[in-house]
Parts: structure tokens; C-alpha cells; sequence
């Protein structure tokens, strides 16, 4: 069996990122307005900090209007809930994003579940669950959103096709499921507790994998020919690069799947890096002309 083609995250997340700006600049010479991104940053997270930069730039790149709150982490809660009430009330702000996790002192739900859903362009809102469940017009979590972009877009139709997702997650696991049962997939959510995890991964024709354990999907696991979409991020180290100036070894990212042994054998698969990552915050651009579009009475982008 030859090896797996590679599904290009990097790529594809450049070709929407690009649509997203082109769609941007037609709502921009249409009507008067700017699709706006709020973003929310509570503490100095290294990794957050990176994240939120991230998104701030590439923003701005697609022609929207970049709004950023930093606080320090000893914020109170009031504060913060204020902050989202001004930010629901601003028509120049069409999404907002607070930056997840928050500190100990702030009950993070009660947050979340301030952010007016049509603004809540992580689609973390309740609102937006069971819209996404019942089939309503909802905005869709960008990371499980992005798999089924790929999927579609690598598979086509995806009717009658054996899933299983494995991780059950509310930002990935869960909203993936609804996602692939509403292109009529058959689907298997798997997790900690599964029995023969294995075995019902290799009934499947599509697995997604969203565990955060490094590498634990192996070859052997995946039916010949299926798609394996890999959204684990872990980072491990890697003697094999080396050692840093402190002595300890380097480091690497993997995905929760053993890629070279996966790629022997599937028909497709996504890499770690370069897969699954770079399509989250294109779909997060996305989320937010489509909110846009939705709160100016314009037809829905074609994203
Ligand atoms: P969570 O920790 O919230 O969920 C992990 C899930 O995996 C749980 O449902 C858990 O089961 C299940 N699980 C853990 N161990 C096993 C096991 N041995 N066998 C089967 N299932 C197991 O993680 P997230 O969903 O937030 O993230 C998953 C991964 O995706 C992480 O690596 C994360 O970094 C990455 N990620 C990547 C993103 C991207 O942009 N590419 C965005 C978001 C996440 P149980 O419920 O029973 O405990």
C-alpha cells in the first residue's frame, strides 16, 4: 500500500484566509461596514499571549477591525462582565473571543455565557450548542470546524461514512460529532472509558483524533485507505534535535497519532504541525464575517 497523501492545513488555511479577505473587502465596498474582532486577554500566558498576537495580525490581514482588552490576571469577575457587556453593546465589534483559561477568581462559564451568541465566534455559547445540534444557524467552534472543511473538501460527500471521534471534549470532541452526523455520517464518539478502542477505530472510514496524548493512535488502528484527522498538539521532547543551552533536550510537536505509522496505511492524513492548527484561527476570520453578515442583515458569505 503507498502512503497516505498529506492533508495540507497550512495550505488550505491560506486559500480561506485569502477568500475571507476577498469576501471582507466586497461587504467593505458593498455597505459601510468593517467586520470587527474583539479579542479578551486576562494574565500573561506565554502561549496565550503568542495565540492572541496571532489572531490580532492575521485580522487585520484579512481587512477587519482588530480590538484587543488585556488585563492582569488579579482582574474581578465584574470587571471582566462589564467589559463584555460594553463589547455586546458596540456595533463596531461583530465577534468576541475571550482568550481561555481564565484565572481561579473568575467562574469562567458565567463569561462565556455573557457573550452575546451572535457575537460568540468561538461558538462556546449554550445557545450556539443547541443551535449546532438542532440544525439552526449557528456559529460552529472554529477547530472542529476547520476537520470538517478538510474532510469535506479531501473526501467530498461524506453520507454513509463510519466516523469515530476520539475525545469528547465540548471545544472539539462533541461540537466534531455534530458536525459529521449532520453530513450524515455514522458516528462513534470514543473516550477514557471505551472499550476496544482499537477495534472501533478500525471499522471507521474517518477518525478523528482530539485525545491530547501523544501518539497513542497507532498504524495498526486505521482501516486501509480511511482519513485520519489529527488534532492533537503535544509537545515532547526530542534528544534526537539536541540539547539546550540549560541541558535538557529539545522539544517537538506530535499529534495524538503516530503519523509514520498511520501514514503507512491510511488513505489521507493530516500532519502535526502544518494540519489540523493553522485551519483554527482561519475559521475563527471566518466566523467573524459570517456574524457580521448576519447582525447587518447581509446574506451569509459563501465561506
Ligand atoms: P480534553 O482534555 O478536553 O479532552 C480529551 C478527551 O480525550 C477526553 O474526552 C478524554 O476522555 C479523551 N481521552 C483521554 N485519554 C484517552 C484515552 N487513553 N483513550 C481514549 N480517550 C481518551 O482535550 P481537548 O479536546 O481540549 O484537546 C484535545 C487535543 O487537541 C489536545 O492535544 C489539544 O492540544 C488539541 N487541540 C488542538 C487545537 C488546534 O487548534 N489544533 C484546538 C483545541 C485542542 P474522558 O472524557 O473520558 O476523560
Amino acid at each position: 500500500m503507498s502512503e497516505a497523501a498529506v492533508i495540507d492545513g497550512k495550505a488550505f488555511s491560506a486559500r480561506l484566509r485569502e477568500k475571507v479577505a476577498s469576501e471582507v473587502s466586497r461587504i467593505k465596498s458593498e455597505s459601510s461596514v468593517t467586520p470587527g474582532l474583539a479579542v479578551v486577554l486576562v494574565g500573561d500566558d506565554p502561549a496565550s499571549r503568542v495565540y492572541v498576537g496571532s489572531k490580532a495580525k492575521q485580522t487585520v490581514e484579512a481587512g477587519m477591525e482588530s480590538f484587543e482588552h488585556r488585563y492582569n490576571d488579579d482582574i474581578d469577575e465584574a470587571t471582566l462582565l462589564d467589559l463584555i457587556d460594553q463589547l455586546n453593546n458596540d456595533k463596531t465589534v461583530n465577534g468576541i473571543l475571550v482568550q481561555l483559561p481564565l484565572p481561579d477568581q473568575i467562574d469562567e462559564q458565567k463569561v462565556l455565557s455573557a457573550i452575546d451568541p451572535d457575537k460568540d465566534v468561538d461558538g462556546f455559547h449554550t445557545t450556539n450548542v443547541g443551535r449546532l445540534w438542532t440544525g439552526g444557524e449557528s456559529l460552529v467552534p472554529c477547530t472542529p470546524f476547520g476537520c470538517s472543511l478538510m474532510l469535506k473538501d479531501y473526501l467530498g460527500n461524506l453520507s454513509g461514512k463510519n466516523a469515530i471521534i476520539i475525545g469528547r471534549s465540548n471545544i472539539v470532541g462533541k461540537p466534531m460529532a455534530a458536525l459529521l452526523l449532520a453530513e450524515s455520517c455514522t458516528v462513534t464518539i470514543a473516550h477514557s472509558r471505551t472499550d476496544d478502542l482499537p477495534g472501533k477505530c478500525r471499522e471507521a472510514d474517518i477518525v478523528v483524533a482530539a485525545v491530547g496524548r501523544p501518539e497513542m493512535v497507532k498504524g495498526d488502528w486505521i482501516k486501509p485507505g480511511a482519513t485520519v484527522i489529527d488534532v492533537g498538539i503535544n509537545r515532547v521532547d526530542a534528544p534526537e534535535k539536541g540539547l539546550k543551552d540549560d541541558g535538557s533536550p529539545k522539544t517537538k510537536l506530535v499529534g495524538d497519532v503516530d503519523y509514520a505509522g498511520a501514514a503507512a496505511v491510511a488513505g489521507a492524513i493530516t500532519p502535526v504541525p502544518g494540519g489540523v492548527g493553522p485551519m483554527t484561527i482561519a475559521c475563527l476570520l471566518r466566523n467573524t464575517v459570517v456574524a457580521c453578515c448576519r447582525q447587518n442583515g447581509l446574506p451569509d458569505p459563501d465561506l
